[in-house]
């Protein structure tokens, strides 16, 4: 039993917190004598759960006391299950689930997900311990009264106010009206005196700015103390008041404290000590300490000194007092910690720590995500948008047999490793509805380290079962598999809740499994979770899928966020087609400046589908027109309207043509006639004589990269100045973070060091404070850009080569690279070593290794051509070659850049010397 228990612990993918023996069930809770022990008990359990609650979920583990105990039979005790009540409000049964496992009874934590219909607590905490004035009382703040505090006075710091209310002249009483204010003013005249009579009544009562507090025990420090952090924490995060003590709350007399039980210089001293001792928090600038006065009064009894009063005067403070700080837990390093009054603040209000003090997402053992997790997120937010279009289109939940994806993987392992289908098949034969999700590893996906040994993961997603990840290991003798299982197992289910924004139970069950041809069987302990762990319906699948496709899009780095991160940038580009679709009524002829990464001819060829569309006109009505045969090539293939060469286009008549889309017009050139005007005038015919009326007027729309214009002057566009109507688009960039940031540094390149054929006000268009803005709202994480220099081309072959078998083997396809030269005679140089280094590597591919052209990007080979003959186009994967890095090397930098949409491999060659 013990051995299989601590099995099963290092199988457990959570984080688990050993509470030590703990008496369970009603009637046990009930007969315990020790109090204090049954207190320990309960707040050891409460802390855990509030930190496991704050760091993800988790599972507490108590040994039970009473060997007879049975769940089922005794319940939990009420002790515990009213705190439970105190920490979770809205339900606890929302949160906790238990289970009696032998003598062990386990408490499954779910993770915190804030309300959406109250304020949004991020974290969940026992206690604020800010304390705010409420009438005559001094109250505990519930957390979410805390925030709206904090909130408050942030933005009070924010707009630069300190006080939080100005001390008005006060008004000239008047006996018929008495408010509040009075009895403040009362108080800070009582405070002037020196000198006060025993049994002498005050002239005004307790208050929002008095509070009254007469001591009849002889232990006055210690009982001082005890409640003196309240009411300053009240009255400085109010209005400011007086504590007066030594004065019956009821009978307002004067009592004061007997002289021979206290010492007033240590009492002054005392209460001085006391409140410096206060956790603050400052939102201001001038972080000012606590403003308060302290006096003591005598007090008289027939002409003697009888004892004192004391008084003390809070000022209202800036930011906010605590009395201690919050009781609020979460897990760090494993161990149960109290988050200290900055902490807390800094979760509650989501103010993002430094980059520098965020723990590494690759640091293993398991680490709490609360801190980095909840916070909000720096990704696409758009992404969140589109989850759920996401999710129907590349994991639709049908009610067909379970689905392996993605297809490619699933099919180069298969074909591999033929026992793998087969076993696979067994695992989910209990199941009907549901998808497996398999990957080379899901821990190197989501950025944990991979294991040598571990052939591929799997990941089932299934109606009425827990998720569940299978590792398939491939040798036997593999020790470190429980240990990767677990870790990955856990992090997935860590990031399903805090990036996916999952709020069900979900746990993620590793389960490590070998090929049937080894001998070697992993010793399966059974990880249990409770029923409410399973996936209930088919709308549950669908929540968690679209939390897994966020995850997947946002934190991983694998072929299926590359098919994701595709469609998400499609779902973009469609959007961007709908706001520029709008323009074509009223706007006929535009030039539409696209920056680099905007993906132009995705965005022309759906907008020649909106003309058709719009104007109603037959397809063969609407001509594309552009510079290189392969992209013409591509867009005819792809739309249903006439798509020429500009070449071609100037030889021809168009008679039935009524409007015009010209793409990479940045490449066009006026050989062979002025194509702008013939154009011009297909579209916006001259009405010859009198007579002719309705002249037709069509769509002209000219789209181009301002910053590629390959030869301005001989380019045969209007100069930059006559480029009106215009429209820019520089929001909307469709491609990985680390790509996008390539192009922004070029760009910015060329804005400092502009060429001659650039204009200036084309270059005025760049701003990199925007581009950056944008790159962060559309590009996306978990992409590759890596530049080698100073190799031989048999090195570059051989990495490219290299590189092409592992995506292979991540189930990436021969038609999702480009291999980019920079021009057209550079082909040849580099076909043969590609080759050869491609059958070295014993690529699986190898015979399939044939190198396209351009013209064949819709076909399923890998291309290998110029940037020239590429333009327009673009691969998820593009390796880009130059035989030397001359002077001109950025520009190329940007022409491969925006030509790849995940991975880019710059390789440049030795630099010849002659
Ligand atoms: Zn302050």
């Amino acid at each position: 039993m013990e051995s299989l228990q601590t099995n099963t612990e290092r199988l457990y993918p959570e984080i688990i917190v050993d509470v030590g023996t703990v008496t369970f069930g009603e009637e046990n809770r009930k007969k315990m004598t020790n109090n204090h022990l049954k207190r320990t008990e309960n707040s050891k359990i409460i802390q855990a759960t509030c930190a496991l609650l704050n760091s993800g979920g988790g599972v507490i583990k108590a040994k039970i006391n009473d060997k007879t105990y049975s769940y089922r039979c005794h319940g939990l005790g009420q002790d515990l299950e009213t705190s439970f009540q105190k920490l979770l409000p809205s339900g606890s049964q929302k949160y906790l689930d238990y289970m009696q496992q032998g003598h062990n009874l386990l408490i499954f934590v779910k993770s915190w997900s804030p309300d959406v219909f109250s304020l949004p607590l991020r974290i969940c905490s026992l206690r604020s311990n800010l304390y705010q004035r409420d009438g005559t009382s001094a109250i505990n703040l519930s957390a979410s009264s805390a925030l709206e505090l904090l909130r408050q006075k942030q933005s009070r710091a924010q707009r630069g106010r300190r006080r939080v209310k100005e001390l008005q002249p006060w008004k000239v009483l008047d006996g018929s009206i008495q408010e509040e204010e009075d009895m403040r003013r009362f108080a800070s005249e009582f405070l002037k005196k020196d000198k006060l009579m025993y049994k002498e009544k005050l002239n005004f009562t307790e208050s929002t700015h008095v509070e009254l507090k007469r001591f009849t025990t002889k232990k006055i420090v210690p009982r001082i103390r005890e409640m003196l952090p309240h009411y300053i924490s009240a009255f400085a995060n109010t209005y400011g008041g007086y504590l007066i003590i030594g004065v019956d709350d009821k009978s307002k007399e004067v009592f004061g404290c007997k002289k021979e039980k206290v010492n007033p210089d240590l009492l002054k001293k005392e209460i001085e000590n006391c409140i410096e001792k206060l956790p603050t928090f400052h939102f201001c600038h001038e972080k000012p300490k606590v403003n308060f006065t302290t006096k003591i009064l005598d007090v008289y009894h027939k002409d003697a000194l009888y004892g004192y009063v004391c008084v003390v005067q809070v000022e209202p403070f800036c930011c906010v007092v605590f009395t201690e700080a919050p009781d609020s837990w979460i897990m760090r390093n494993n161990f149960v910690t109290k988050l200290t009054a900055e902490h807390w603040i800094d979760m509650m209000l989501d103010i993002q720590p430094a980059p520098s003090s965020l723990a590494p997402e690759h640091s293993l053992p398991l680490i709490s995500p609360a801190s980095s997790a909840l916070r909000s997120p720096s990704y696409p937010m758009k992404v969140l948008g589109f989850k759920e279009v996401l999710q129907q289109r590349l994991f639709p939940v049908t009610r067909e047999e379970i689905q392996f994806k993605p297809e490619s993987l699933c099919k180069k392992l298969f074909s591999d490793y033929k026992e793998l289908e087969e076993l696979m098949k067994m695992q989910i034969r209990p199941y009907s509805q549901g998808i497996v999700i398999f990957s080379r590893s899901w821990a190197s996906d989501i950025g944990l380290r991979k294991e040598q040994n571990v052939l591929c993961d799997a990941l089932l997603i299934a109606v009425n079962s827990p998720l569940v990840l299978y590792t398939i290991l491939i040798h036997s003798s593999a020790t470190e598999g429980p240990e990767y299982a677990r870790n990955t197992a856990h992090q997935l289910k860590q990031k399903l809740g805090t990036v996916g924004g999952y709020t069900g139970r979900v746990c993620v069950i590793p389960r490590l499994m070998h090929l049937p041809n080894t001998q070697y069987r992993p010793c399966e302990v059974p990880v249990h979770y409770p029923q409410s762990y399973k996936l209930a319906d088919e709308e549950e699948m669908e929540d968690l899928l679209q939390a897994l496709v966020v995850v997947i899009l946002l934190c991983s780095r694998s072929l299926l966020s590359d098919q994701l991160g595709c469609e998400f940038f499609n779902l973009l580009i469609e959007e961007q087609c709908e706001m520029l679709s709008e323009s074509l009524q009223e706007t006929q002829e535009l030039f539409i400046h696209c920056f680099p990464g905007t993906r132009k001819t995705a965005l022309a060829m759906k907008i020649m589908e909106k003309i058709k569309d719009l104007f109603h006109c037959k397809p063969k009505e609407i001509l594309y027109v552009c510079e290189h045969d392969a992209l013409k090539n591509y867009v005819a293939q792809q739309t249903t309207c006439q798509a020429m060469t500009r070449k071609t286009f100037m030889q021809g008549e168009f008679l039935k043509i009524k409007h015009i889309v010209m793409d990479e017009t940045e490449n066009f050139c006026s050989m062979y006639g002025d194509w702008y005007e013939k154009a011009k005038s297909i579209t916006h015919p001259k009405v010859r004589g009198a007579g002719k009326k309705n002249p037709h007027h069509g769509v002209l729309w000219l789209f181009l990269d301002p910053l590629q214009v390959h030869h301005a002057d001989v380019s045969g566009l209007p100069p930059s100045s006559a480029q009106f109507p215009r429209k820019t688009i520089t929001k909307g960039i469709h491609c990985s973070l680390e790509i996008a940031e390539v192009m922004k540094q070029e760009m910015k390149k060329i804005k400092e060091n502009p060429p001659s054929n650039i204009f200036p006000d084309t270059l005025a268009l760049f701003r990199e404070a925007v581009y950056e803005e944008t790159m962060h709202a559309q590009a996306l994480p978990g992409g590759v850009c890596e530049t080698k220099t100073d190799l031989t081309i048999e090195q570059i072959a051989t990495y490219v080569a290299e590189r092409c078998h592992n995506l292979f083997q991540c189930g990436y396809l021969p038609k999702d690279i480009a291999i980019l030269c920079r021009k057209g005679e550079d082909r040849g140089r580099y076909e043969l070593a590609l080759l050869k280094a491609m059958e070295l590597t014993e690529t699986h591919r190898a015979t399939e290794a044939v190198f396209s052209q351009a013209s064949g990007v819709l076909g399923s080979r890998i291309i290998l051509d110029s940037i020239e003959q590429f333009s327009g186009l673009e691969r998820n994967i593009v390796f880009g070659l130059s035989p030397e890095c001359t002077l001109s090397e950025e520009t190329h930098k940007l022409c491969f850049a925006s030509r790849a949409i995940k991975h880019l491999y710059l390789l440049y060659e030795k630099r010849t010397v002659f």
